[in-house]
């Protein structure tokens, strides 16, 4: 099969200055060009690790090399989902949320406003480095929070996700330093409602 295919940094739909003033350009600049960059890149120097091993017939370390992998995909993969999760204000960011996702949420947490104080403390909660998730579970059909330690820890397999919040102190320290609570707080600004929309209907028609 061959490596033709690797991960790929994703360009932002929008402009690095965009989601000023809740986030800078400078910490979305860091964020998305170094922090998400080097999981891309720690995912393809693994999975070239292992080709090389495969055409070599060398072995390599199952255990290290698959907990690495996992957490350089996860990494790749939640910062992927976390750019289209967010938008600017004005471009379908923040404000209360539309669409099939209102009802699924009320009936789920008595009331949007509940939702995000359970959304908001999910997120503030996170054991060191993180994310907040809302995910999408198929067999009871409702939706349950993921609370991620790192990229991978904590994922109930098989959920789909809804939306995601980085906590990860690189995700807003340049802007707010150690108060992880004003981040949460601006992040109900650009949440981009018309994508979890999107997702929501994708996983109930598949
Ligand atoms: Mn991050």
């Amino acid at each position: 099969m061959g490596l033709e295919k690797l991960y790929a940094l994703p360009e932002l739909e929008y402009g690095y200055n965009e989601l000023e003033p809740y986030l800078s350009e400078e910490l979305l600049r860091l964020h998305h060009g170094k922090h998400h960059a080097a999981y891309v890149k720690g995912a393809n120097d693994i999975l070239q690790r292992m080709e090389k091993s495969r055409t070599e017939e060398t072995d390599f370390d199952t255990k290290s090399t698959f907990k690495e992998l996992s957490f350089h995909i996860a990494g790749q993969l939640l910062h992927s989902f976390f750019w289209k999760n967010i938008a600017p204000s004005g471009k379908g960011g923040g404000g209360e949320p539309i669409g099939m996702i209102t009802d699924v949420l009320r009936d789920e947490f008595g009331s949007i406003q509940r939702f995000k104080k359970i959304f908001s403390q999910t997120a503030m909660s996170v054991e060191g480095s993180g994310w907040a998730a809302l995910a999408y579970c198929k067999v009871l059909n409702r939706p349950i929070m993921m609370q991620i330690e790192k990229h991978n820890v904590n994922i109930i397999p098989t959920f789909k996700i809804l939306m995601v919040l980085d906590v990860w102190e690189h995700a807003y320290y340049v802007d707010y330093k150690n108060d992880r609570g004003k981040y949460v707080e601006a992040f109900w600004n650009i949440v981009n409602w018309d994508d979890v929309n999107k997702r929501l209907d994708y996983i109930l028609k598949h």
